[in-house]
């Protein structure tokens, strides 16, 4: 058995491995996907001590960095339920099940959906999640960005400066983003900003998206826009769909709750990152999450073991 299973390959989970290897204790990673967020990023200027980076680049520092520890890393697997037994066991899509001692969950997260009709069908053909990726595909057209808080906002930003225009729809009677986010966004020029309208369709010509369906919550008429992008930003999920029966405690949201040490409701269950609930998802306090679960799963082996 593992000292310390890492379940995820984002900054959190190779933190974890990193202080957790550090220790001389037996360390493994299991992730679907080295990198995790990161991967899905272009610019990050926000890393400390780094002033630009991107995303690839990161992902691959950090895998270089565990793989110097002798750390187990186990890739394209994915974890489908956690259970406290004599040891936390992690059992695996492919059949195998993972003994440890101590596990760190560091799943981190993704973008919520919008659920309507056609969100689904046009994915990858005018439904987008991520401005930073496909931002650059709208040059010179119209597009939406759904959803009126920080993420929406810095879409619209980002997305203004490429496209012809952009659409914000709100579902409430507000913004809930920063006010210095607003102000930038009305000084764009070519960004609209619509409140109350409840996104019901995509709409499409059986390709690609041309447009959006949306009624106005305030007169209840229904409306539509013609689009040839649509920018969901309405929040992320955590992933932790897998531990409905591992008993841990979670909020409303999903997230995992957590102490002050990373550690779980469960004895020998850490927790780090965007699937917890720490209050800002952001790589650096991340990857300070994962490095305080490790340590926290230390001191929790060196107290529970005198075998
Ligand atoms: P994640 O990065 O989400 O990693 C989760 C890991 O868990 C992955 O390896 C995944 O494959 C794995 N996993 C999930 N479920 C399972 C399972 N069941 N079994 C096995 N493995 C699993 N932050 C910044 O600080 N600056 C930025 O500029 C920035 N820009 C961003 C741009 C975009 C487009 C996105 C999406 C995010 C951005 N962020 C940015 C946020 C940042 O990427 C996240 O806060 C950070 O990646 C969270 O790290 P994490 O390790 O908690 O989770």
């Amino acid at each position: 058995p593992y000292d310390v299973l890492v379940i995820g390959g984002g900054p959190a989970g190779a933190a974890a491995a990193i202080y957790a290897a550090r220790k001389g204790i037996r360390t493994g990673l299991i992730a679907e996907r080295f990198g995790g967020q990161v991967m899905d990023t272009v610019g990050i200027e926000n890393f400390i001590s780094v002033p630009y980076t991107e995303g690839p680049k990161l992902a691959a520092s950090l895998e270089q960095h565990v793989k110097e520890y002798g750390v187990d890393i186990i890739t394209e697997q994915r974890a489908v339920n956690v259970q406290r037994n004599e040891m936390v066991d992690i059992q695996l899509q492919s059949g195998a099940t993972l003994s440890s001692r101590s596990v760190v969950l560091a799943t981190g997260a993704r973008w919520r959906e919008l659920g309507v009709p056609g969100e689904a069908e046009y994915r990858t053909k005018g439904v987008a999640y991520c401005p930073h990726c496909d931002g650059p595909f709208f040059k010179g057209k119209r597009v939406a960005v759904i959803g009126g808080g920080n993420s929406g906002i810095e879409a619209a930003i980002d997305l203004a400066g490429i496209v012809e225009h952009v659409t914000v729809l709100e579902f409430a009677d507000t913004l809930r983003a920063d006010d210095v986010l607003v102000r930038k966004a009305k000084l764009m020029g070519n960004i609209d900003i619509i409140v109350n309208a409840q996104t019901t369709e995509v709409l499409g010509d059986g390709n690609k998206v041309n447009g959006l369906a949306y009624t106005d919550r305030e007169t209840g008429e229904d409306k539509k826009l013609d689009l040839a992008g649509i920018f969901v930003q309405i929040g992320l999920v955590p992933n932790t769909e897998f531990l409905k029966e591992t008993h841990l405690e979670m909020n409303r949201m999903g997230e995992i709750v957590i102490d002050a040490r990373g550690a779980t409701s469960l004895p020998g269950v850490y927790a780090a990152g965007d699937a917890t609930t720490v209050p800002y998802k952001q790589i650096v306090i991340s990857m300070g999450a994962g490095a305080t679960a490790a340590l926290g799963a230390f001191d929790y082996l060196i107290r529970s073991s005198v075998e």
